[in-house]
Formats: C-alpha cells, sequence, structure tokens
C-alpha cells in the first residue's frame, strides 16, 4: 500500500488541511438534533459543496464528514445500522471532489462513551467499533483515516487498533488539549507525541481547543517532545466561540487565522489546518500565508520558561466549554 499522505508531504514539506465541517452544515441548516452523517446521502449536494469550498481555498485534504460515524455515535440519531453506509458515501464524495491532486481524510472521532474503568466501554469493543467506520471510509476511497478530537490515550489505541484491522492505510492522530493545555482526561501534548509514535503513528497532532493562542503553547511543548520521524500536525479552532442572541460564532478571522499557519511552520508543523469556527475564507488566507515567505523570525507568544507541568494557569471557563461542546458533534 502507497502511503499517499507520507508521499505528498515528502514532494510539498507542507500540506494544508481543511477547516470545519460542523460549523459549515450548521450554516448550510443542519439542526441541534440532525445527523451531520445522514446528510452525506440526504443533502449530498450541501456535503459537496463544502468538501468543494475547502479545494477552491487551496486545501491539500478534504476530511470527510463522518466525525461521528460511529456505531455509538449514530446510535443516537437510531442509525447504527447504517455505519458502513453512510461513512462510505461521506469518503466517496470527498474522493470525486479531492480527485488525484487532493488526499481525502477519513474523519474518526470519539465514541462518546467512556473507556474502562471509567465507563464501561472496553479497548476491544471500542476498536470493533472503529474498525467498522473505518471499513466504510476504506470502501469510499480515503488515502488516511484522521482519528481526531480524542481525549483518551486508551480510546486512541482502540482507534488505531480498529483502523487497522479494517486497512492497511495510515493512521493519523490528533489530541484536543482543551483543559489547562492538556486532553480532558490528564494527557500532555508530549505524552500525546511520544506515545503515539511508539504505536507507529506517523502524523500526530492537535486539533479544536482554545483557539491559535493556546494551540501555539501545545505545539510548541510538542515540538519539544518530538521523536525523530515523527511529523506534526495541527488543526486549530477560528478563536473561541461566542454566543450572541442563541447563536454561536468564533472570533478569530482570516488574518489571525493566517498568522497561525505562519507560527505553526515556524513550530516545524508539516500539516496545517483549522477546526470549529473556520470557512473556505480562512483556508484561502492560509494558503496565501503558506504560499508567501516563512516568518522571518519566529518567538513564542507565550512565556515559554514558564511551561512546566505544574505551573499551567486555569483558563477554561465553563461558558467556553460549554459552547465547544455544543459545536462536537461534528468537526
Ligand atoms: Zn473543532
Amino acid at each position: 500500500m502507497t502511503d499517499r499522505l507520507l508521499d505528498l508531504l515528502a514532494h510539498k514539506g507542507l500540506l494544508l488541511g481543511d477547516g470545519a465541517m460542523g460549523t459549515m452544515l450548521q450554516r448550510a441548516g443542519l439542526t441541534d438534533g440532525g445527523s451531520p452523517e445522514l446528510w452525506n446521502v440526504t443533502h449530498a449536494d450541501a456535503v459537496r459543496a463544502i468538501y468543494q469550498g475547502y479545494a477552491d481555498a487551496g486545501s491539500d485534504i478534504i476530511t470527510t464528514n463522518t466525525f461521528g460515524g460511529t456505531r455509538y455515535r449514530l446510535k443516537l440519531h437510531h442509525l447504527q445500522a447504517r455505519v458502513f453506509e453512510l461513512n462510505q458515501a461521506g469518503a466517496a464524495l470527498a474522493r470525486a471532489v479531492a480527485g488525484d491532486d487532493r488526499l481525502v481524510a477519513g474523519s474518526i472521532g470519539p465514541t462518546g462513551e467512556l473507556m474502562e474503568p471509567l465507563g464501561p466501554l472496553t479497548i476491544d469493543e471500542a476498536a470493533a467499533a472503529f474498525a467498522e467506520q473505518a471499513a466504510g471510509l476504506a470502501a469510499g476511497g480515503v488515502d488516511f483515516f484522521l482519528v481526531e478530537t480524542m481525549s483518551s490515550l486508551d480510546e486512541v489505541q482502540a482507534a488505531v487498533e480498529g483502523a487497522r484491522r479494517a486497512s492497511e492505510l495510515p493512521v493519523v492522530v490528533t489530541m484536543t488539549f482543551d483543559t489547562n493545555f492538556r486532553t480532558m482526561m490528564g494527557v500532555t501534548p508530549a505524552q500525546a507525541v511520544q506515545t503515539l509514535h511508539s504505536w507507529g503513528v506517523a502524523v500526530i497532532g492537535a486539533n479544536c481547543g482554545n483557539g491559535p493562542a493556546e494551540i501555539e503553547r501545545i505545539m510548541w511543548e510538542m515540538a519539544q517532545a518530538r521523536p525523530e520521524g515523527a511529523v506534526l500536525m495541527a488543526q486549530s479552532n477560528a478563536g473561541l466561540p461566542r454566543w450572541h442572541d442563541g447563536e454561536i460564532s468564533y472570533d478569530g478571522t482570516p488574518d489571525v487565522m493566517a498568522g497561525y499557519a505562519q507560527r505553526m511552520r515556524a513550530l516545524g508543523v508539516q500539516v496545517i489546518g483549522a477546526c470549529c469556527g473556520s470557512t473556505p475564507e480562512h483556508m484561502a488566507a492560509m494558503r496565501r500565508a503558506l504560499d508567501g515567505p516563512p516568518l522571518a523570525h519566529y518567538e513564542p507568544a507565550f512565556d515559554a520558561s514558564a511551561v512546566a507541568p505544574s505551573s499551567q494557569p486555569a483558563g477554561d471557563s465553563a461558558a467556553r466549554r460549554a459552547a465547544r461542546r455544543a459545536q462536537r458533534s461534528a468537526e
């Protein structure tokens, strides 16, 4: 199996990911209780238009609308019998838009269930669910699996195992460090990059979270701990969510995200994309930034000398968390 991801990375040196799916679907009319994955068959034109928007903006990677595509997430919509079909459909739509020039990332998000011993789910059960999803994604033509927005290393282990049961395609993993620069389950960026590298995951990083300023420090920590050969990836939200009249919006402008892309490149991050709140406009600004010259000088925008596992400030308000969780039905 050729690794199109590593081939294209070797050829281009740097890849631009794409932006949000969930917030774009909401703009297109997906309601709170709706299943994003069902839209792969009921609203294929809308999903295709979002993929096309990112392709036109210059993204090298198109990510499938399958974030909640495990049977556990689909069960919330009584769609657990349609795992293969909905994942395959989302992947096939992306493949048609991406063509041969771009890569298709098969999005795999958390099951939403807690893993043993905190919850009921065993690694083996979770792996079986991820394998079922990955089989649909592979049948639809993805180039690699993107396991994203993960908090628990046990669940990541299950996802990597499941993906490998289903297919020889490469697995990329990004975790969400939204709780004082750790994941909700307490994993640090250094732990993530070292553990995942030891499992043979070639591309490792962070996605979602509390916006570009926080992800800069997270990726800086990952870069410090990066084992030789590990490729780094970052997909920040477009700033922070704000509630206004019951509507959610994100405060990161395309200019802010262009600056973030430059700073990620300066840290040696080779796959740079965006997450919640981002649009094709954000991706086009990031494309222009990355097509231009790199920063002449990089200095961390935080006090790097103060970064130690025990000295992390609390910075996560309940409102921000609630807003973010509300968005988490699809990345
Ligand atoms: Zn996100």
